[in-house]
């Protein structure tokens, strides 16, 4: 069902008038303009239908405009907006008390809500640096922890997001992610690859570069989401756990794109049997509804009244659309997102079995990652074949982004069905035909 001439008339004209108003700094990766969507289906503005393999970038987990979040959002708007975060009310704390009831450690969690995911992160920064006393950080290559300045800094996925912004905030230091699929360290015998990661820091950064007393914390998606769709070996967070502890240091993780059952679980270090310090949430928490968190132990949570504040924290009507995103997903979505998940990984492994450009499938539950390469025996990222195959899929009705240098990411509704997910992948591997031929590649 290719769609001649898309963008249609009325999506372009509307374009036109964005880009009039409209910061340009926005990266969009194809000219879709939304009119309206249900589940995991989408309208443009002229009609077209697309299934959606992105859900706005990781974020309507439970489809567009379910009506249990409609519902929620109608009620509470009419209740009020907005009352600042200076009063109280109670969706505010029924949700803090559910997140501490799913937060991934064992010692009661205290919540600080946001309106975004860099917001929520920017938060951790502070109150890492407030609870240990301490300055520094550690972060890793290929990460992405939003744009304000702190969280900008640990970014690290490509220069672009720092040139021309500098200076930036003090103190960060980045380790290699622990890419299983590109190492960039040696390993020793006996150890894996995020150990051997885990044993670099200690070595090469904590103890030539930067005194551990010094280090408040250390920043890491769980699995790492812009930078590519990676999941770290089985041994880098028992270790960091183990690094952490010995020094003091606080271990963080952003689970903004990775967090909320995406992976089949509440959080995806749920798959790593660790213990966090501080969580940061985001993205699914709320179907698409401004929203973040950062949730702490009550113990690391220990700063002053009026130290950290915002005017919209616990915004009425987000925290309504979360307490009705969470029911859906605790009844429902966490465990379709396993099973969908599998099956698509299994789906995936046969499709690159018939296709030579891609590398390696990778992921948890709907946390997918499709690595492009040019060949499988140097690993050369294929990016321009990745972007058609993402363009080729818009213009067969399929939405997709890309992330990484080469990785397309599924990461649709945790709602979506497996007849959809048939569907869509049977759209991707027609586009990875496509573009195979059209680079010589068949
Ligand atoms: N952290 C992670 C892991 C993300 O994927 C993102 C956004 O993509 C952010 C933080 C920033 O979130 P936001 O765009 O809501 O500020």
């Amino acid at each position: 069902m290719t769609k001649s001439n898309l963008p249609g008339p009325k999506a372009r004209a509307m374009i036109e008038r964005d880009h009039k108003v409209i910061s340009p700094s926005y990266p969009r990766g194809y000219p879709f303009v939304m009119d309206h969507g249900k589940g995991s289906e989408v309208w443009d503005v002229d009609g077209n239908r697309f299934l959606d393999f992105m859900g706005g970038i990781a974020v309507v987990s439970t489809g567009y405009s379910h009506p249990k979040v409609v519902k929620a959002i109608q009620e509470q708007a009419e209740k009020f907006i907005h009352i600042s975060s200076d009063f109280y009310h109670e969706n505010w704390i029924r949700l803090a008390e559910k997140l501490d009831e799913i937060a991934p450690f064992k010692e009661d969690a205290l919540s600080f809500m946001t309106n975004s995911g860099t917001e929520a992160v920017e938060t951790a920064i502070k109150l890492a640096r407030y609870h240990t006393k301490r300055t520094n950080f550690i972060g890793f290559t290929g990460a992405f922890h939003g744009r304000t300045m702190g969280a900008v800094t640990f970014t690290a996925s490509k220069a672009k997001y720092h040139g021309g912004f500098y200076p930036l905030m003090n103190g960060v230091t980045h380790a290699p992610f622990p890419n299983p699929y590109r190492p960039v360290l040696e390993r020793r015998k006996g150890e894996d690859y995020g150990e051997a990661v885990v044993r670099y820091i200690e070595e090469e950064i904590l103890a030539q570069i930067l005194p551990p007393k010094d280090v408040a914390g250390i920043l890491v998606e769980t699995i790492q989401g812009e930078g590519g769709y990676i999941v770290p070996p089985d041994g880098f967070y028992p270790a960091l756990r183990k690094l952490c502890d010995k020094h003091g240091i606080l271990m963080i993780l952003d689970e903004v794109q990775s967090g909320m059952g995406r992976t089949g679980k509440w959080w995806a270090i749920e798959h790593f049997g660790v213990e966090p310090d501080i969580i940061t949430s985001a993205k699914g928490i709320a179907s698409g509804m401004p929203l973040g968190a950062c949730v702490a132990r009550k113990s690391v949570m220990d700063w002053e009244i009026g130290t950290h504040g915002n005017t919209y924290g616990g915004n009425p009507i987000s925290c309504a659309a979360s307490l009705a995103t969470i029911d859906l997903i605790e009844k429902e979505f966490m465990q379709n997102a396993k099973e969908v998940g599998e099956y698509a990984m299994d789906a995936l492994e046969e499709i690159k079995a018939r296709h030579p450009s891609i590398g390696e499938v990778r992921g948890k539950g709907l946390m997918i990652g499709v690595e492009f390469v040019k060949d499988r025996e140097s690993k050369e990222p294929a990016h321009d074949l990745t972007e058609r195959v993402v363009e080729l899929g818009y213009e067969s009705g399929l939405l997709m982004l890309s992330c990484g240098k080469s990785v397309i990411r599924i990461a649709p509704p945790l709602a979506i069905t497996k007849s959809e997910m048939d569907e869509g992948l049977k759209l991707f591997e027609e586009a990875v035909t496509v573009a195979e031929k059209e680079g010589g590649r068949l």
